[in-house]
């Protein structure tokens, strides 16, 4: 039977942005898309207090930027990014282009290929998300994107050197600094000084994630990554203070970040409780972390681990950490969710931070059609095909003729039927 030990007030099953959000976000692509430049630099004073001469960085700014930063820094930024790097290569080489003989002489054929440019979104209100940077911009340019394009808002009115050195470093084309819906905007729309991209890939705050929703079909989006979230399955072997410490590890990120337990032992859920009301006091990250546990923490105590993957499902939470006795069996009864952490060994810092796989994953419910971004999401898979022999060429033009009619469409069965007729020499019924 299932028991809730702690309830939040709005559940984290909640789908969708705030119809204020999208308000807002509707009446500032509308204004960036009449007056371009002018009300983009409105919007980034207004939100941002941010109004510099030009918004992009040229690249003598950047080289002092980069050689303005500790060694430590970017040996650790470049860590980072091999180890991103590393997997987005693999993920790469496991997309095969594919060409196939379905009927004699009959080719069809599938390509992979990269959007000729792409926005980087990369979140800076709060935090400066500088593993963002690695996240959108090499998996990009991994993909073969030829024109990435980041941007990045300042930082409490500072420029966020290390996301700067990062998307540098990753290999974007252009800089901007500036951030929220007026970016997304510039980025699709194009304005005087932005030439738009094709694709807007990174997670960001609801204003950002619902531009990017509003926006798509004038530009392709990677996935809605909006607010973070962190649901833990754990049974009697976890540890109820790393349970606690990886929940507010997520609740952090912002006061809309939920941050849910489901377990199979009351006592764990008791002792979370405790470790949370004893820590949350001294983090430094408090004002973000408290009101996101106060309003989205959610403790359920369930009879069985199958009931423990049902409820999670449900959830189809971004980021899943499984701590427990067999935490692999996740993998094979858990179909919703953005990423596994199976094990104490791991965590969803390392996912966010170090370790490789991509952090920009689907918040909101859009685990349930989505996974996160990878270099498939920067790439088409076009189809072609081609027909060599000249048999089968008339066998699929008299066939595409008479699909063709029961459908009405007289003008697609006399292209079939004009083909058949050259071929076996004869001439057209109509
Ligand atoms: P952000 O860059 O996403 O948003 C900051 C921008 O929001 C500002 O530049 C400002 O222009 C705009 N803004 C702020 N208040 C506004 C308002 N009232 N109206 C209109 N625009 C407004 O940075 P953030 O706020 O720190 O948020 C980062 C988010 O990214 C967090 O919610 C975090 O959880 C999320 N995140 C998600 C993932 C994922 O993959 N899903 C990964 C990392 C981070």
């Amino acid at each position: 039977m299932k028991t809730v030990l702690k309830a939040a007030p709005r559940t984290s099953t909640q789908r969708g942005a705030e119809p204020s959000v999208r308000a807002t976000v509707e009446q500032i692509i509308e204004d960036v898309g009449r007056r371009g430049d002018e009300a983009v630099r409105e919007y980034s004073e207004r939100f941002d207090h941010w109004s510099p001469e030009a918004f992009r960085l040229d690249p003598a700014r950047i080289e002092e930027i980069v050689d303005g930063l500790p060694a430590q820094v970017l040996d650790d930024i470049r860590f980072v990014q091999r180890q991103v790097r590393s997997f987005a290569r693999v993920q790469r080489d496991s997309m095969h282009d594919v060409e196939v003989e379905t009927l004699p002489g009959v080719f069809l054929g599938h390509r992979h290929v990269p959007v000729s440019a792409a926005g980087a979104y990369i979140p800076g209100g709060r935090y400066p998300l500088t593993a963002s940077a690695h996240m959108t911009i090499i998996t990009a340019k991994v993909a073969g994107v030829p024109r990435v394009v980041a941007c990045t808002p300042p930082i409490h009115g500072e420029i966020p050197a290390a996301t700067v050195a990062a998307a540098h470093l990753a290999g974007a084309d252009e800089i901007y600094l500036l951030g929220g819906v007026q970016a997304v905007a510039a980025l699709a729309l194009g304005t005087e000084t932005m030439r738009p991209v094709d694709l807007i890939a990174g997670p960001g705050n609801a204003y950002v994630a619902e531009a990017k929703r509003q926006l798509f079909g004038t530009v392709g989006i990677d996935l809605f990554a909006g607010p973070t979230e962190i649901l833990i399955i754990a049974d009697a072997h976890a540890d109820p203070f790393v349970v606690a410490v990886d929940l507010l590890s997520q609740a952090e990120h912002g006061p809309d970040s939920p941050a849910v337990l489901i377990t199979t032992s009351r006592e764990v859920g008791e002792e979370v409780i405790r470790h949370i009301d004893a820590l949350l006091p001294g983090m430094p990250t408090k004002d973000f972390a408290e009101p996101a546990w106060r309003n989205h923490g959610e403790i359920h105590v369930v009879d069985t681990l199958d009931e423990a993957f049902t409820l999670a499902d449900a959830f189809a939470s971004e980021h899943v950490e499984v701590l427990t006795e067999d935490p692999r069996k996740a993998l094979d009864l858990m179909h919703d969710f953005g990423a596994l952490f199976l094990g104490e060994g791991t965590c969803v810092s390392y996912g966010d931070k170090v370790i490789g796989t991509n952090h920009v994953l689907p918040t909101k419910g859009a685990a349930r059609y989505t996974g996160g971004l990878w270099v498939g999401k920067y790439l088409k898979t076009v189809t072609y095909q081609e027909v060599r022999d000249p048999e089968s060429s008339a066998l699929l033009g008299e066939v595409c003729g008479r699909a063709a009619r029961v459908e009405l469409f007289e003008g697609h069965a006399r292209a079939g039927d004009v083909r058949a007729a050259k071929i076996r020499g004869t001439t057209v019924p109509w």
